[in-house]
């Protein structure tokens, strides 16, 4: 599986770049703007540049920051963003980048277009700047402020930057051409005024470059070779090229690729932003949430990501992935990885009528069947356990194998049991207890006389079980590709049932001993983990479940 070698169009470019001899070395770099947590939509292109640059012994990836919009920007998002790269396993070393550090370097390359007049200060407001942009069917006009002199562009841009104007009073545009088909070459904004403090500069900067502008000029003071990005900055590349020529500085390369979404999910920033601002999940790390944090949450591990990423081709269209895709990469990892452990989620109790009060033996069981080196566990195993609700049935029909009063059943790896009798409550006629004897000689889970059973079931001693909470997580979205053009209401994509909360389990007394980050298969039920806010003490225990065992994925691959 890892030395599969990637191939999309992408990793093409920089191989022939390489072969041919344009470049010697390669640097790409991943430039998240720090104004939310990262999903997996990122994660696709943090495996994209980071994985070039560990494909390739010349080549290497920075991590930079766009910080040019103090508003929506700050420290916290920062912060998570480099534990997120780093948890999925990648490394930039000491090229930690942020555009913000190039504020100075930025204005210097505003001064010089003004010089070489290609920019110039407009003191239109936003409204006559909008109107007299035009459209794709009508070209814009020049603005009245397009013809100033060099010298008052300089004098203006310069009480800018003191702060001696209002927000919304002047900005900076290049002088580029207003009847341009392309829009974004119609005298694109370069600087503008705001009095917003940034995380980083504080109150130095009272004007902020704009995306375009800061992007590009980052790039190339970095000396990226190969600047990807998704497909959305087409249209910019133009503009991306032209600060570039017009400054004649390093010639970075912009690279444009479709997307990536997943199924029954929504991405984008905005959309999550909202999600955590209006309070429809618990926060950016929300278990249901397809941000790293959420999903490193959940239980994912983060081979599993990147593997995912990998099968997840790089096109120039954007690409909706099946979440069953992410999820089978999943089960994979987490089956070679989950040790095995017992737990009832709906207990119900069980009395062996035959078998000695106050006796205990210990049952052995591996703790993962496909690792030898896991190791083996006892498991406590004594007169009253609990088993599934779900495992009984008073009246069956036709094809349930499992526990009915008369009938025998094993208990994982235990004993072969019988149901003798149903206790119910005389009020509610609820089941209360399942009566059974064992047969004595099944120990390890075989009759010496050969006889068969129809199913396997787990369950606890009832005595040794330590309670937990356990919360099974669905996906965020029923509709596999939900509706939220704009105007459409976020909450009503939302599945309602995305989470239901189990107060109290059963578990084996093994799991008292859980981690958060180690992954458990609860036998039959799924792969679970210890929720790392929610369990902060041993005896608050909260579990995630973090996907069921059944693979549909798998199934859908082995039928076609
Ligand atoms: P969003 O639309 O989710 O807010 P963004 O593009 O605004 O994403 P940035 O922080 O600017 O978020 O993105 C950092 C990098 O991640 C960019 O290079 C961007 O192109 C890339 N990226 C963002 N979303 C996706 C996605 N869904 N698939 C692949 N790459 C993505
Ligand atoms: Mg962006």
């Amino acid at each position: 599986m890892e030395d599969r070698i990637n191939r999309d169009f992408i990793r093409d470019i920089v191989k022939e770049d390489l072969a041919s001899g344009k470049h010697e070395s390669i640097t790409t770099r991943f430039p998240p703007e720090p104004n939310g947590y990262l999903h997996i939509g990122h994660a696709a292109s943090i495996c994209l540049n980071f994985g070039i640059a560990e494909e390739n012994d010349s080549a290497t990836c920075n991590l930079r920051f766009d910080d040019t919009n103090p508003s929506k920007e700050n420290t916290e998002f920062v912060e998570a963003i480099k534990e997120d790269i780093k948890w999925l396993g990648f490394n930039w070393d000491e090229r930690e980048y942020f555009a913000s550090d190039y504020f100075e370097k930025l204005y210097g390359f505003a001064v010089t277009l003004i010089e070489k007049e290609k920019a110039y200060v407009d003191s239109q407001n936003q409204e006559e700047i909008r109107e007299n942009r035009g459209t794709l069917t009508h070209p814009g006009n020049d603005s009245p402020y397009r013809s100033r002199s060099v010298q008052e562009n300089i004098a203006l841009l310069k009480e800018m930057r003191a702060g001696k104007h209002e927000p919304g009073s002047h900005v900076l545009r290049a002088k580029i051409d207003m009847s341009s088909p392309n829009l974004n070459m119609r005298d694109p904004v370069m600087y503008r005024i705001l009095d917003t403090p940034h995380h980083r500069t504080g109150n130095t900067w009272p004007i902020y470059p704009m995306y375009d502008f800061a992007h590009g000029l980052s790039d190339s003071i970095e000396e990226v070779t190969h600047s990807l990005c998704t497909m959305e900055y087409e249209d910019h590349r133009p503009l991306y090229d032209w600060f570039i020529n017009e400054l004649k500085v390093f010639k970075s390369r912009q690279i444009e690729f479709g997307k990536i979404f997943l199924s029954h999910t929504i991405l984008s920033k905005r959309n999550l932003t909202k999600l955590v601002e209006n309070n429809l999940v618990t926060g950016w790390n929300d278990p249901r949430m397809p941000t790293i944090s959420g999903m490193r949450r959940l239980g994912y591990s983060a081979h599993s990501i990147r593997e995912f990423c990998q099968r997840v081709s790089i096109t120039r269209r954007w690409n909706t992935a099946e979440i069953e895709l992410l999820e089978h990469c999943l089960r994979e990892d987490l089956n070679k990885k989950a040790h095995r452990a017992l737990a009832v989620l709906k207990p119900l109790k069980l009395v062996i009528e035959n078998y000695p009060e106050n006796q205990v033996e210990y049952l052995e069981a591996s703790n993962n069947p496909q690792d030898d080196s896991s190791g083996i566990r006892k498991i406590p195993f004594s007169r009253e356990l609990y088993i599934e609700q779900d495992d009984f049935m008073e009246t069956p029909p036709k094809r349930f194998f499992r526990l009915t009063p008369g009938r025998e059943v094993r208990l994982r790896y235990g004993y072969f049991i019988t149901c003798k009798e149903v206790i119910k409550d005389p009020v509610t006629n609820d089941i209360m207890e399942i009566r059974c004897t064992y047969d004595p000689d099944t120990r390890g889970g075989n009759a010496p006389d050969g006889r068969k059973v129809k199913s396997t079931i787990h369950w606890v001693s009832a005595n040794h079980a330590i309670d937990a909470e356990v919360r099974l997580y669905e996906r965020l979205c029923l509709d596999p590709e939900p509706d939220i053009s704009d105007g459409k209401n976020l909450e009503s994509v939302l599945n309602p049932n995305s989470l239901k909360v189990i107060n109290s389990a059963k578990l084996e007394p093994s799991l008292k001993e859980s981690t958060s980050g180690n992954p458990i298969q609860f036998e039959r039920l799924g792969y679970f983990c210890l929720d790392s806010e929610d369990s902060k003490d041993k005896d608050n225990l909260v579990f995630n479940r973090t996907v069921s065992l059944r693979d549909s994925w798998a199934k859908t691959q082995s039928s076609n």
